[in-house]
Formats: C-alpha cells, sequence, structure tokens
C-alpha cells in the first residue's frame, strides 16, 4: 500500500532537480545562439572580406595591364614614325607575352594598324576618343572577331612630349580575368561574376550547380526570378543597389540550397563584382566548432541525466530506508506498534479482504525471570529468535508486529478456514516450545501463551481484534499458560 508521504517527498525532490535541469538546458541553448550566432556573422564577414579582397585584386589587374601598355605606348611614343614595321612587330612579340591577345595602334585619326597587317578604323570609338585627351580608357565588353569571346580593350594615349599622337589599344579576354579572380576562393564552389549596373553579365565563373543561372546570354536581373530572395531584399530592391552602386549582403536560396550573396562596386564603368557562396561551404571551416558542440552537448545531457538519476535513486532509496526505519522494531525488525495497528486497520478496511481474518496475539510466559536470571541482553536475545520462529510460521503477506515488551501479534489474512488457522497457532506454538535457546543453557527452553479471535465474527478494526484476542491470551494465561486459547463470544 503506498505511503502517502512518500510520494510527496518524491515530489519535492523532482523540483529542484527539474529547475537545475531546466537551467542546464537553458544556459546550453544561449550558449548554442551565441556561438551560431558569431559563427555566422564571422562567416558573412569572411565572404564580404573575400569580395573586397578580389574586388582590390581585379582593380590591381587591369592596372597592371594598363601599366603595361603605358611602357610599350612610350616606347612607340619615341619612334619616328607611329606605325612603321618595327612598331607593329614590337605589338606582336608583346601580345604572344602577355595575357593581352590583341593590340593595336591608333593613329590620331582614328585608324587601328593591327601586327598582322589589318587596318580597320576605330576613331568612332569612345575608348578612342576618351584616351585621346590623354587618359586610361576601356571600351564597353565586346565580342572578339579572333575567338568569338567576350573582351574589353584598355586604351592608352601615346605621347610625343606633352602632345598625344595617337592611341595604343589591347584586348583582355574578360572570362580569363574572371578565373584569376576565382582562384581557390571558396574551391570554386559557387559563382563569381561582374554584372553592368544594368544586369548584363560581362564576366563569370560559376560552378555546375550555377552554370545555368548565371550565364551570358541572360540579363543576371532577369535570372534572379529562379531564386527565392530573403523577405527583406526585392529583385528591385538589388536592381537598385547595382544602379547606386552600393554594396550588401545577404541570403538566397536556388534549388533547395542556400547561397550568400555578397556584391559590392568595382570602380570601373559601374560594373558590380558579385558572390553566390553556398552556405555550407562558406561555414565549413567553422564545422568543427558544430561537430563539437553536439559532442558536448550529447555528454552534457548524458552526465546530468546520470547526476540526476543516481541523486533520484539515492534520495528514494534513504526515503524508503527511514520509511523501514520509521515503522520496525529495533530489537527484532519486525513492525513496531504503531505500524502493526495502521497496517491491520488498513487491511481490514480494504477491498482484497475476503472471508475469515485470524488475529493471533503471543505473550511469552514468565519473561520477567529470564530477565532477572540471565540479564537483559540475554532476554534481548530471546526476543529476537522468538520473532524468527513467528516469521518463519507465517506467509509473507501476514501482517507480523511486535506489539511491546514480550507480546508479538499477527494477523493471518484471507484463511480458509478457523481449522486452518489453528492448526498454525498449534504449530507455532509447538516451534516455540520445542526450540532451543543456548543462551538459557543447554535446555533452554520457554513456553508462550496464545490468543485467538477471527473476523468479522469477533471485531472489524484492530482495537476490537485485540481486545478479544487479548481476552482469549488471558485466558490461556489464566489456565495454566503454556497453551492457546480461541475467543468465543461467551467470553464477552
Ligand atoms: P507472564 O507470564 O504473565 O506474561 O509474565 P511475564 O514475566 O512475561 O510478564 P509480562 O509479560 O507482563 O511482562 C513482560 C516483561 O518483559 C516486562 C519486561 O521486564 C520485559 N521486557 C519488556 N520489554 C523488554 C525488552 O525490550 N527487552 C527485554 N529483555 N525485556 C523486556
Ligand atoms: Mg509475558
Amino acid at each position: 500500500m503506498q505511503n502517502p508521504n512518500k510520494t510527496a517527498n518524491s515530489k519535492t525532490s523532482f523540483l529542484p532537480m527539474g529547475v537545475f535541469l531546466g537551467f542546464v538546458l537553458s544556459i546550453t541553448v544561449v550558449f548554442f545562439i551565441c556561438v551560431f550566432r558569431d559563427i555566422e556573422k564571422n562567416v558573412q564577414d569572411t565572404v564580404i572580406s573575400n569580395l573586397e579582397h578580389q574586388s582590390q585584386n581585379f582593380q590591381n589587374i587591369i592596372n597592371q595591364h594598363f601599366q603595361y601598355i603605358e611602357g610599350i605606348a612610350a616606347h612607340i611614343g619615341e619612334q619616328d614614325e607611329l606605325t612603321d614595321s618595327k612598331n607593329l612587330e614590337l605589338l606582336a612579340t608583346m601580345s604572344e607575352k602577355s595575357t593581352m591577345n590583341r593590340m593595336v595602334i591608333i593613329d590620331s585619326e582614328g585608324n587601328g594598324y593591327y601586327p598582322d597587317g589589318n587596318k580597320r578604323f576605330v576613331g568612332s570609338n569612345e575608348f578612342f576618343q576618351k584616351a585621346m585627351n590623354g587618359e586610361r580608357a576601356f571600351s564597353e565588353p565586346l565580342e572578339s572577331n579572333i575567338d568569338g569571346e567576350l573582351c574589353i580593350v584598355l586604351a592608352t594615349p601615346i605621347f610625343r612630349g606633352d602632345k598625344v599622337i595617337g592611341v595604343l589599344g589591347g584586348s583582355c579576354n574578360l572570362s580569363t580575368l574572371a578565373n584569376m579572380l576565382l582562384v581557390d576562393t571558396y574551391s570554386g564552389s559557387g559563382a563569381v561574376m561582374i554584372v553592368d549596373s544594368d544586369g548584363t553579365v560581362i564576366a563569370r565563373v560559376a560552378d555546375e550547380r550555377m552554370s545555368d543561372l548565371i550565364n551570358y546570354e541572360s540579363n543576371f536581373f532577369y535570372q534572379m526570378y529562379n531564386v527565392k530572395l530573403p523577405k527583406a531584399k526585392s529583385r528591385n530592391a538589388v536592381m537598385e543597389d547595382f544602379s547606386a552602386q552600393s554594396n550588401d549582403l545577404f541570403t538566397l536560396t536556388y534549388r533547395k540550397r542556400q547561397y550568400y550573396m555578397a556584391y559590392q562596386p568595382l570602380n570601373l564603368d559601374e560594373w558590380m563584382l558579385c558572390y553566390l557562396v553556398p552556405r555550407t561551404v562558406a561555414r565549413s571551416s567553422y564545422q568543427f566548432i558544430i561537430r563539437y558542440g553536439i559532442v558536448l552537448c550529447t555528454a552534457l545531457i548524458l552526465g546530468i541525466s546520470a547526476l540526476l538519476l543516481t541523486i533520484l535513486l539515492s534520495t528514494n532509496r534513504t526515503q524508503a530506508e527511514l520509511l523501514e526505519m520509521g515503522q520496525s522494531d529495533l530489537l527484532t525488525g519486525m513492525l513496531n506498534k504503531k505500524s502493526t495497528e495502521e497496517m491491520i486497520q488498513q487491511w481490514l478496511d480494504c477491498e482484497q479482504r475476503i472471508g475469515l481474518q485470524a488475529f493471533v496475539m503471543i505473550d511469552i510466559d514468565h519473561f520477567k525471570e529470564v530477565n532477572d536470571t540471565y540479564g537483559h541482553a540475554v532476554g534481548d536475545e530471546i526476543l529476537r529468535e522468538v520473532s524468527n520462529i513467528i516469521r518463519q510460521e507465517f506467509r509473507e503477506g501476514d501482517v507480523i508486529g511486535r506489539l511491546g515488551g514480550d507480546e508479538f501479534c499477527i494477523l493471518m489474512k484471507n484463511i480458509v478456514s478457523d481449522t486452518n488457522a489453528i492448526a498454525k497457532v498449534k504449530t507455532l506454538h509447538e516451534s516455540i516450545r520445542t526450540h532451543s535457546f543456548p543462551s538459557l543453557g543447554e535446555d533452554g527452553r520457554v513456553t508462550c501463551s496464545i490468543g485467538v479471535s477471527f473476523a468479522p465474527m469477533y471485531g472489524n478494526s484492530f482495537d476490537e481484534l485485540y481486545h478479544t484476542a487479548d481476552q482469549a491470551l488471558y485466558k490461556t494465561k489464566k489456565g495454566g499458560r503454556d497453551g492457546f486459547s480461541i475467543y468465543d463470544s461467551k467470553m464477552a
């Protein structure tokens, strides 16, 4: 039968544990939120700094190309004749040595002289006009008439003294330039492109997954209909950024994969440098933190669970031990008077009680004399031995207790018949009187008197049964002890 105190105690011991567990879990959750937020920030910062680095890189490459043709232009300017064969041979040699695949000397009239002997009028190009004004200039992306690929023409003035006498142009393949940017960045995953402010893809390098999204044929802004943009960033907002030459970074989804999209102006003819980096790739260097985090978290949860379980079990054990101590008689280990009374009463009140119940009271005969003759310690020893004999005789489910002094009591539950119970009592009486108690000398014996009463005939409560059984016991004592009596209504 459940003890209500025990349930209440368990509940109260769960509360601090729950609070502790909740605290640890909250701390862990907050910790991981902070870690993930910082990782996200660092990853985005790295994407932006890579973009800046690449933008700077691109400008340096263009600058180097300009310096290269400026060196040649200075040499050409020193020659007597601008377009003589020496200069054109020089151009042919220098083209082979550099990434500029075609060079041209343009005279002040706008006639272009190519090293292969070709001549073409290019004077109407904007870059020519600008270079004739003494400035560096470059063309719109043009389709090369050598290989059909997109290229740009870098143009620099050819000076003789302070006077511009012509222009030197050199074309660069834009794919080659873009490839220079991509080398080693995010192991070639995602895409890097140069996009004009109107969305024209000028140069691009893309991995397999992105190649159909980022292509020369379509306008990049149109292609953005194929990606899922974040709520905070519309397609129009991106277009505005491009025309305002401002930078940004956000996350978009393309074919169920998340990408960081970052862009910033290249400071060249309103061109924008754009990155599309897979989020997983950008975060890969932080993956180990997430792995260790999961290991740490699992270890933490297991450790805390083990700790709580241990505390819980030991608390429950302590409670059970305390409860048992409170219920038992310290000398014999039997139930003490209070709990014997409670348990018998509970049984008599419960529904499992069916039919006949026998209430047996045992009192050792002349026990005072045992104490007086052999001492109190020996008396205790006898009480322990008698209690063991009683325990052996009855079923586990029966209530067996010491009511005090040399008095014991048993409630035999749901017995088949009174004769059955009487037979058991007889055996018990015999077992005690024939038992040899070595502490009382070689043939040490004790006898006992027993009184028996039955429920429901002679009582339905502990007090009633105690009273009637006590009367039967009194009868045994009066009749000369060392025997047993069964209560009947004549004794009342
Ligand atoms: P009766 O035959 O009438 O039962 O006489 P009795 O001497 O056994 O006297 P009674 O049952 O009335 O008293 C029981 C005695 O048991 C009283 C006391 O000296 C002794 N006693 C009570 N508790 C303890 C105990 O814990 N240890 C020991 N050694 N003796 C106890
Ligand atoms: Mg006695």
